[in-house]
């Protein structure tokens, strides 16, 4: 069994869900094909569940528009383009019909209908093209509690939904939405459907998940910000990690820990050149090839400084402080320690405001936003010399608010203010990889 997920501008028109169907058919492996909505289409359900009657109701007729020359384009047959119509008509009623308040809907509800749409309109070109398939409700299976997966409950509940439809050749499902503890539609934020492809190969243990985007596997550098970057044949799952929880756009930040836990190991690939080799995320370590292989960068991180003369070195206080961030739920990335304060950024400033004032009963608190984190990967073994000159050397004109090293052996993080983050990548992709 492979789990393969395919992006949103992997379905962006018709011309693009018909390359993933040739992709997914081309051979005989049995496949559980994750999918997301077609791009554009989340944030449009985003501005709509916050739309007033008059704008929600134009948001709602140009999805309709969007959508009936999607299938116009996308089926021949006439009983499969009539089941799209028909199903687009509901599903469109279901929206029109929460927009007017008759029934009170939250975001999560709106959102969850791209992945629906998306997959109900590939699960009719599996049927017009005669493949033996079938649709598993993600709802059924995908739960969540505390804002985690709740693996025990997938694991048991996965294979229950594909008992239910019987022994196929592909089985369709939708990214990123679930359900949590209360039952309710929720998801697993921006970009989850790759989440949901590493928790669902996990809990099958899969042979194998394909990412399927739009760039030909992971990049050394963001490509939407340095020109020149080049493709990354082999990650270790602790390098992939760290890269998607820091940045790398082509991961959900979590989205490898599944895999890791699982040993499955995870292709990133291209449907616009699937011939091209992408990426492998597999193996604890790669130590073979020691020394730096990316750089990505994290926006909206807030840095919170704690100064106090008289308590830091006292045992338990680092406890105290960190209690705060627990009790509000909000997780620390970063921290350095000095004699007299400690700095740690967060990247959720939801309860910011409650945090700093309860922190400020342990010392004066200053709060900077607007900062970014750059963290550079590689195999950095404790062993080897000359490794933070090497990636401190091409900041030298930068300021740098905090430095991150040794945590791990494969990422050395610094935190600068946003404004510095193009000319760092810039300067990390020169230095670092000789590519200008
Ligand atoms: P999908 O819709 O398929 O999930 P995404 O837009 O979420 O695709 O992710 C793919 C994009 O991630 C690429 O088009 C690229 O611009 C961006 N990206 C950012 N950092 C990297 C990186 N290090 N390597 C490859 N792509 C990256
Ligand atoms: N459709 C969701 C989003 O736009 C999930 C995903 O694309 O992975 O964030
Ligand atoms: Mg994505």
């Amino acid at each position: 069994m492979i789990v393969y997920k395919f992006g949103g501008t992997s379905l962006a028109n018709a011309a693009r869900m018909k390359s993933v169907a040739d992709l997914v058919t081309r051979d005989d492996v049995q496949k559980v094909v994750v999918l997301s909505a077609a791009s554009g289409t989340t944030d449009t359900l985003i501005r709509l569940s916050a739309a007033s009657q008059a704008d929600g109701e134009l948001i709602i007729q140009g999805m309709e528009d969007q959508y009936q020359r999607y299938v116009s384009e996308l089926l021949e047959n006439e009983d499969c383009r009539q089941a799209a119509e028909r199903f687009l008509e509901y599903t469109f009623a279901s929206l029109r019909e929460a927009l007017g308040k008759s029934l009170p809907r939250d975001e999560k509800w709106f959102v969850a209908y791209g992945e629906i749409i998306s997959t109900s309109l590939f699960s009719l070109l599996m049927v017009e093209r005669g493949i033996s398939s079938a649709y598993l409700a993600a709802l059924d299976f995908m739960r969540i509690r505390d804002g985690e997966p709740d693996m025990d409950a997938i694991r048991k509940l996965v294979p229950e939904s594909i008992a239910s439809v019987g022994d196929k050749k592909i089985y369709i499902t939708q990214g990123y939405i679930c359900r949590n503890e209360s039952g309710q539609i929720d998801n697993l934020r921006r970009g989850g459907s790759d989440y949901s492809a590493t928790i669902l190969g996990a809990a099958l243990m899969a042979d194998e998940i394909q990412i399927w985007t739009d760039i030909d596997g992971v990049h050394n550098n963001d490509p939407r910000i340095v020109k020149k970057t080049s493709r990354i044949d082999e990650l270790s799952y602790a390098e992939a990690a760290e890269l998607a929880y820091f940045g790398a756009k082509i991961l959900h930040p979590l989205c490898v820990r599944p895999a890791r836990e699982a040993g499955v190991p995870i292709k990133l690939l291209n449907t616009l050149n699937p011939e091209a080799e992408g990426t492998i995320i597999h193996r604890e370590n790669l130590s073979e090839k020691a020394g730096v292989k990316a750089v990505a960068a994290k926006d909206g991180i807030i840095a919170i400084n704690i100064r106090s003369s008289h308590m830091l070195m006292a045992h338990g206080f680092l406890r105290k402080i960190f209690e705060v961030f627990e009790h509000h739920k909000t997780s620390v990335d970063m921290i350095t320690t000095a004699e007299v304060a400690v700095s740690l950024t967060i990247d959720d400033d939801t309860h910011l405001h409650k945090i700093v004032s309860e922190l400020q009963d342990y010392g004066v608190i200053t709060v900077d936003k607007g900062q970014t984190i750059i963290c550079v990967v590689g195999a950095f073994r404790k062993e080897d010399a000359g490794i933070a000159v090497q990636v401190l050397n091409p900041l030298r004109n930068i300021p740098i608010r905090m430095i991150s090293s040794g945590g791990s052996e494969s990422n050395i993080s610094v935190l600068i203010d946003s404004a510095y983050k193009q000319q760092a990548l810039e300067a990390l992709n020169k230095d670092l990889f000789g590519q200008g």
